[in-house]
């Protein structure tokens, strides 16, 4: 079997129309453009480079964008106030703090100083214990990507068996409350799970999110199962700087019904589900509908 590729990049292009849809049906219909602000704290060349990236996607449908650039040495008090001035701003529907913070920075305490309903990477407790009790909430970015290419290609994913392969809050555990809410029988696989590969070999659908380069073999896959690779590495191969994710792509293709390449996969959809999110919150705080196959 080859593998039918989910093209996350075409898949991004679809949700951000979709957004950029809603957001001039928000300003012609109701006067309001829905604004997302970025903070980031210090010159961590990574960050710098999402941030630039998720400001101009913002721009580009057509939403407002605040990004607060604030200096490595900056206290927990300034930017606490700086979030609360945000929590305050009607013009401003979404808030993204850019992590890692440094050091001398409670993550915990300025994420779950968020406003919930503008916590657009669904970090904040509560949008934690709202997903976990499967009610209403903000779903964290590439969770959501990775469940709407899911939908796309399934319709219903319920009665699946499904191993998510990582734990983390930003992505495993909320990955696997999500194909739950979905009714996948879900696995969670981490690093002192025994037999990986008897785990991974019983999934329709396997998630990798762990940050090992190829460590998932094609021979793990079930036949036609489809597998999402949120992995993304940096390796030198050949003389070359390459990335790659969490699963031997060229293997499990050959097993897989379908899978997500790395890059063009999953990645793509992350800040494709931030916009998706900053429109829904726009939507919630002003009591109007929420736009459709936007969230979970
Ligand atoms: P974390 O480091 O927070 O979590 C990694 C998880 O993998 C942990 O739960 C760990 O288990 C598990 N793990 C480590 N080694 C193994 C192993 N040998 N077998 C099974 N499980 C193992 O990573 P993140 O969740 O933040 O990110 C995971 C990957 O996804 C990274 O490559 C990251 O770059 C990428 N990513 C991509 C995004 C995108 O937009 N495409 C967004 C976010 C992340 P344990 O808990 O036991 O230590």
């Amino acid at each position: 079997m080859v593998a039918q590729v989910i093209d996350g990049k075409a898949f991004a292009a679809k949700v951000r129309a979709q957004v950029a849809d809603q957001v001039t049906k928000l300003k012609e219909e109701n006067g309001i453009t829905p604004g997302l602000a970025v903070v980031l704290v210090g010159e961590d060349p990574a960050s710098q480079v999402y941030v630039r990236s998720k400001g101009k996607q913002t721009v580009e449908v057509g939403m407002n964008s605040y990004e607060h650039k604030l200096d490595p040495e900056t206290s927990e008090d300034d930017l606490l106030a700086l979030i609360d001035k945000l929590n305050n701003d009607p013009a401003v529907h979404g808030i993204l703090v850019q992590l890692p913070l440094p050091k001398h920075l409670n993550e915990d305490l300025v994420i779950n100083s968020i406003d919930p309903a503008k916590d657009v990477d669904g970090f904040h407790i509560s949008n934690v214990g709202l997903l976990g009790t499967g009610q209403k909430s903000m779903v964290p970015c590439t969770p959501l990507g990775c469940l709407m290419m899911l939908r796309d290609h399934h319709g219903s994913l319920s009665g699946m068996d499904a191993v998510v392969i990582g734990r983390s809050n930003i992505v495993g555990k909320p990955m696997a409350q999500l194909l739950l809410g979905d009714s996948c029988t879900v696995t969670i696989a981490h690093s002192r799970t025994k037999d990986l590969p008897d785990v991974v070999r019983r999934a329709d659908i396997v998630v990798a999110a762990v940050g090992r380069p190829e460590m998932v073999p094609g021979d793990w896959i079930k036949e036609g199962a489809t597998v999402i690779d949120v992995g993304i590495n940096r390796i030198e191969r050949d003389g070359k700087n390459k990335l790659v994710g969490d699963v031997d792509y060229a293997s499990a293709a050959e097993r897989a019904g379908a899978i997500t390449p790395v890059p063009g996969g999953v990645g793509p959809m992350t800040i494709a589900c931030l916009l998706a999110n900053t429109v829904t919150a726009c939507c919630r705080a002003n009591g109007l509908s929420e736009p459709e196959g936007l969230t979970a």
